[in-house]
């Protein structure tokens, strides 16, 4: 298994030539938010979050919505890290901890539209497509990055 730092540096170097890459197979604003994506997906949302890592910790405080998460996924299984379905329960965990964290901003008298709209996402998936797309490209991209890390280490 690679390290975390490993990691970081694959992530790093490979987010130029994949930004390029998006941009060159669809468009400049494609291959910035894919870029971007790819950044985040490996530093923040990486299949290491099943893990005490340098991606969790770098949630801060609010690595605490990853209790539970760690506590169900055990490390390198496939639901974390396997392609495409680690990145689906990763965004899908997400979302599920931004509503229920949105119900409960609610109930003690919180009030936001941007974070209680429960179809918000839905109107940006919606809405924006080519950017969406891009956005999960960029993430699910990061991921292989660090599966094949994982494997060539092994
Ligand atoms: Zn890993």
């Amino acid at each position: 298994m690679a390290t975390g730092l490993k990691h970081d540096q694959a992530i790093k170097f490979w987010f130029l030539p994949f930004s390029i890459l998006i941009s060159l197979i669809f468009d400049i604003k494609s291959g910035i938010i894919s870029g971007l994506c790819f950044l985040v997906g490996g530093l923040w949302l990486s299949p290491d979050l099943d893990v005490p890592s340098k991606p969790l910790n770098r949630w801060g405080i609010l690595k605490i919505i990853w209790w539970p998460y760690r506590s169900l996924i055990k490390h390198r299984s496939i639901f974390s890290h396997a392609p495409i379905i680690g990145t689906a329960i990763r965004i899908s965990y997400l979302i599920i901890i931004y509503f229920l964290i949105s119900i409960l901003l609610e109930k003690i008298g919180f009030q936001n539209d941007l974070l209680i709209s429960k179809g918000n996402i839905l109107d940006i998936l919606k809405n924006y497509p080519d950017e969406s797309l891009a956005a999960i490209i960029g993430i699910e991209a990061s991921a292989l990055v660090h599966l094949l890390k994982d494997h060539n280490s092994l």
